[in-house]
């Protein structure tokens, strides 16, 4: 299968080279050229185990990867997750259940998409010959995710950024503590904005980029939207037949990544009702699904971390399909974001979509109700997703982390001090950071001295 750019000026790639590049090289992001009927697959997907049902799916996608070397990559990807069914989908009453997304390496989401990433750059570079130095920045889960899903592979070093002192110690310490030769993690003096800025300045030094073969491991990634696709069509799978086509997936999101992706397989022929995009107080999206205003405001820190985001970069793959698959118009639209911060949708399809916000206050408040309710404990952004289900529809609520990873949270929530034991494992082992300024030479200089020159 080939895959094109939103923006409709970049040459068609085949999955492997999609994958590699990321972002294509006229700003755009890559999308299948047609997206597959799956419909038809659903009544003997039924049987599979995760990993089974990820193969199948990604067979429609990565038709330039050997079939036998498919399997390996997706078999040895979901092999470092703790529990058994990988993705568990746990019911909390009569119409809610929760997909407990937080079993792998790092305990949140991401570690789906991550860690079968990294086995696709593994294989690529088998298959090149070439090296490939990852950089990116992180507010936390990301980096970890990545971190995880990259260390000790062959040919390849990860370089990530993080604001001193502004990720959780434990995030912290996820990335620090792997005694992993081939990681860096760079402790970074400024905001995560700072550091996302010295980012982006090394990858616009295009001679760098092409000599080190740098990378980038944000959400925008082809192969991180397609991996979590699989997660919803499996809980679609796991629901009582009654309740399959009405189900409505409650998704907390900040980049649109995510949600995306259930969305997706909905176009792909998987019957799901609706999505709800559930916000923290950075409700850019929420904005949008409430009123088809598209307007960047600032950040401002919240108790869902992951979620502190203003700019839902994923977005544009969305609007692709919104003004009927026409890079043109996508082009104009994300000029008239870039130069006013804004854009109106006044003819907007919104229909499978609703929305929530959820602020610190109602986090806490969620985290409580949930506890008091279920006798169950969700993480700060698992907490935005139960803002407002609706009462005529199944909900499955995404739980993106394991309350683990926030304990000071959960604790002025509930009283209780969640743990797992991935997590107090880190405690005992020695840490390793780099400090570096949030500066584009000081991170190049640092790349050159820690690689050679391809
Ligand atoms: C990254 C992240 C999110 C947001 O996901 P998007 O794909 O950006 O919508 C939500 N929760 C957690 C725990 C995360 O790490």
């Amino acid at each position: 299968m080939e895959f094109i750019s939103t923006r409709g000026q970049a040459e068609p790639l085949g999955f492997c080279d999609a994958v590699e590049a990321g972002l294509a090289s006229d700003g755009g992001l890559y999308l299948p050229a047609e997206l597959p009927d799956i419909s038809g697959e659903l009544p003997k997907w039924d049987r599979l185990g995760y990993r089974e049902l990820c193969f199948a799916f990604m067979r429609y996608f990565a038709t330039d990867i050997p079939v036998d070397e498919l399997q390996r990559i997706v078999n040895i990807s979901y092999k470092r997750f703790t529990h058994p069914e990988i993705a568990p989908l746990v019911e909390l009453d009569e119409n809610t259940s929760v997909l407990e997304l937080f079993h792998g390496p790092t305990l949140a989401f991401k570690d789906f998409a991550l860690q079968l990433l990294g086995n696709f750059y593994e294989a690529q570079i088998a298959r090149t010959g070439q090296p490939i130095n990852v950089l990116g920045a992180t507010s936390g889960d990301t980096g970890s995710a990545a971190i995880h899903g990259l260390l000790g592979k062959e040919g390849v070093n990860i370089f990530i950024l993080y604001p001193l002192g502004r990720v959780s110690p434990l995030q912290e310490r996820q990335m620090t503590t792997t005694g992993a030769a081939n990681v860096f993690p760079l402790a970074i003096a400024g905001s995560f904005d700072d550091a996302q800025m010295a980012v982006k300045d090394l990858f616009g030094e295009l001679d760098f980029k092409r000599d080190y073969h740098l990378s980038a491991v944000n959400s925008i990634n082809l192969a991180r939207i397609l991996a979590q696709c699989v997660y919803y069509v499996w809980a679609w799978l796991r629901l009582p037949e009654e309740k399959r086509e009405g189900v409505e997936f409650v998704v907390p999101t900040g980049n649109f990544g995510n949600v995306l992706a259930g969305w997706l397989v909905k176009r792909m022929g998987l019957p799901v009702a609706s999505f709800r995009v559930a916000t923290n107080q950075n409700d850019i999206l929420y904005r949008l699904f409430t009123s088809g205003v598209y307007e960047v405001g600032e950040v401002r820190p919240s108790f869902a971390p992951s979620m502190d985001i203003q700019v839902a970069s994923n977005f544009e793959r969305f609007l692709y399909f919104n003004v009927g698959e026409n890079p043109e118009k996508v082009c104009q639209l994300m000029q008239q974001m870039r130069e006013t911060g804004k854009v109106e949708f006044p003819d907007f399809n919104r229909d499978v979509f609703t929305a929530s916000r959820a602020d610190d206050a109602d986090i806490k408040r969620l985290i409580k109700e949930v506890h008091e309710r279920y006798d169950y404990v969700v993480d700060p952004h698992t907490a935005c997703g139960f803002a407002e289900l609706n009462p005529d529809k199944h909900s499955v609520v995404l739980a993106t982390a394991h309350p683990a990873k926030f304990p000071d949270t959960i604790e002025a929530a509930i009283g209780l001090h969640p743990t797992a034991p991935a997590l107090e494992k880190l405690k005992a082992l020695p840490s390793v950071s780099y400090p570096l300024p949030a500066d584009k030479e000081a991170i190049r200089a640092f790349i050159e001295e820690h690689v050679s020159k391809a």
